[in-house]
């Protein structure tokens, strides 16, 4: 099996070593990832300009490149025959905080993992809900076991057309962690405050500020059972359609 490896944190994150080391055991292992930090970058692709793809030797025996674009530029590298050969499978992350709920629109690690659908490749995106620690301290051990049990059960079974897995990791000790749920999106409370700045100029400048994110705790939702202390695996569709919508809509009166 050839299994492509991206990410949105860039080439030298921690966790994308992570998920190189935990996938190695599964296949053929090539990372193409972003030369940097592109976190919360969405569906980002990269138009009207060239992408360069310069390969690194980061990884021990493991063919790599960093891009000078996003992580959905990097599936789609691959995508589009880059690499001379067919990737089956892209695995995006370990992202070092959670991706739930509402994060999904923003996440560069889960839209990467969904822009291998476009291109006729299966997808799944990791994240570990340690966005508390500091990236570089993060233990991803418990996170690699998961990635194992989780790519393994993936390739026994079938996934319909457009649908990644996007599984978020509590970050609890291997031991610790309680076993796997099915998960539903849930609800993401974002506290971002605008905090307005004056540069040296005299200019003002603005950061998104304000405290970390929180989630609901019910059962059933990403947010609610990593909470709990368990994997969730929410199946994510690259459809944004509100079908349940469409009927009431279609009884507005629009002529
Ligand atoms: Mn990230």
């Amino acid at each position: 099996m050839e299994i492509l490896i991206t990410n949105d944190d860039g080439i030298y994150a921690p966790g994308i070593r992570a998920l190189v080391d935990a996938a190695r055991p599964l296949g053929t292992v090539t990372v193409i990832a972003p030369d940097r930090n592109w976190s919360a970058c969405g569906h980002q692709k990269s138009l009207g300009r060239p992408l360069r793809a310069d390969p690194v030797a980061l990884f021990d025996g493991i063919e790599a490149y960093a891009i000078d674009g996003g992580p959905s530029d990097c599936t789609a590298m691959a995508g589009l025959g880059f690499l001379k050969k067919k990737i089956d499978l892209v695995l995006s992350g370990i992202n070092p905080s959670a991706n739930v709920s509402r994060d999904t629109t923003y996440s560069g690690t889960v839209n990467a993992a969904l822009e291998a659908t476009i291109w006729d490749m299966k997808g799944i995106a990791f994240s570990i809900d340690a966005g508390s620690v500091k990236p570089d301290a993060v233990d991803f051990s418990a996170a690699q076991q998961v990635v194992r049990h989780t790519v393994e059960t993936f390739l026994s079974n079938e996934l319909p057309p457009f649908t990644v897995l996007n599984v978020n990791i509590p970050y609890f000790p291997g031991e610790a962690i309680k076993g796997y749920k099915v998960t539903r999106s849930g609800m993401r409370v974002y506290r971002n405050e605008l905090d307005i700045r004056i540069d040296p100029f005299g200019r003002p400048y603005h950061w998104f500020g304000g405290l970390p994110p929180t989630g609901d705790t019910e059962s059933g939702t990403d947010c609610g059972e990593i909470f709990r202390g368990y994997v969730s695996i929410t199946p994510v569709h690259l459809d944004l359609t509100a079908y349940e919508t469409m009927a009431a809509l279609e009884k507005w009166n629009w002529d």
